[in-house]
């Protein structure tokens, strides 16, 4: 019996295999920079329970580092280690120093202060907003590398929604401090220009927030091992996707 394969399933299979190939090959090594946002000395937003956001975000930094490892495709950099502080204009020059194929900004989100409001938990007073939740992806809009990294962030949407999360649409609110242009309203891909490493960083660039800190089951969910385990699949799964596509589209130039 002949076996009739259609075009569009050759052109797929060649892709995978391609990928594979690539896998095996330290010169096709995809470098990673995580940069886990904030540092000890200047912790970030604060959870509805009272937890630094450097915390959270030094988590699922090495929890995607982890996964990421596991590889031997990608080489993985990581600016800052846990206890370590490393200012915005420093962690800039060594991201580009490093000369990745990608970089992403590992953060957990807050609300304008005006819609916090107090509780008690354990004789502490603390802050929260149950009002809004979910993930946003902040990406350059302007510049050379910024196909590439909404390219990065539409994946890691689609592999986040995938895992049954949803996006934040709050940042795009006609709210003061917020008003951030969309850049994909389906999938929770903002404009992030206005940040300095977006503006800085000379390579494919995505800043995660992964999820709202002061929403109190948010928080439940963002600080659960298992939760942070399968996000952080979620995004290495649309990284390795990420540079399998880099791979196909660099055979297709050679
Ligand atoms: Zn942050």
């Amino acid at each position: 019996m002949q076996l009739k394969l259609p075009i569009k399933f050759i052109v797929i299979l060649t892709t995978w295999l391609a990928c594979l190939s690539a896998a095996e090959s330290r010169a096709a090594q995809f470098t990673v920079v995580l940069d886990p946002g904030h540092s000890p000395k200047s912790p970030g937003a604060i959870s509805a329970r009272g937890v630094p956001e450097v915390d959270f975000n030094d988590k699922l930094t090495a929890a995607i580092a982890k996964e990421l490892n596991k590889d031997p495709r990608f080489k993985v950099e990581i600016t800052r280690g846990p206890k370590k502080n490393l200012p915005l204009k420093k962690r800039a020059r060594l991201i580009n120093a490093l000369d990745p194929d990608l970089v992403l900004s590992i953060h957990h989100d807050s609300v304008q202060p005006h819609f916090l409001k107090p509780w008690e938990l354990d004789g502490q007073i603390l802050s929260y907003s149950d009002r809004f939740s979910g993930f946003s992806l902040f990406v350059p809009a302007k510049g050379y590398y910024a196909p590439l990294s909404k390219r990065a962030a539409t994946l890691m949407a689609d592999g986040l929604h995938e895992i049954g999360l949803s996006f934040a649409s709050y940042h795009a609110q006609a709210i003061p401090g917020e008003s951030r242009k969309w850049l994909d309203s389906a999938r929770g891909i903002y404009a992030g220009d206005f940040l300095y490493l977006a503006r800085t960083i000379k390579r494919p660039f995505v800043l995660f927030e992964a999820g709202v800190l002061v929403n109190r089951a948010e928080e439940e969910r963002l600080s659960d091992s298992k939760q942070i385990k399968k996000m952080a699949g979620a995004i290495v799964k649309s990284i390795r996707d990420l540079a399998c596509q880099f791979e196909r589209d660099r055979r297709t130039r050679d």
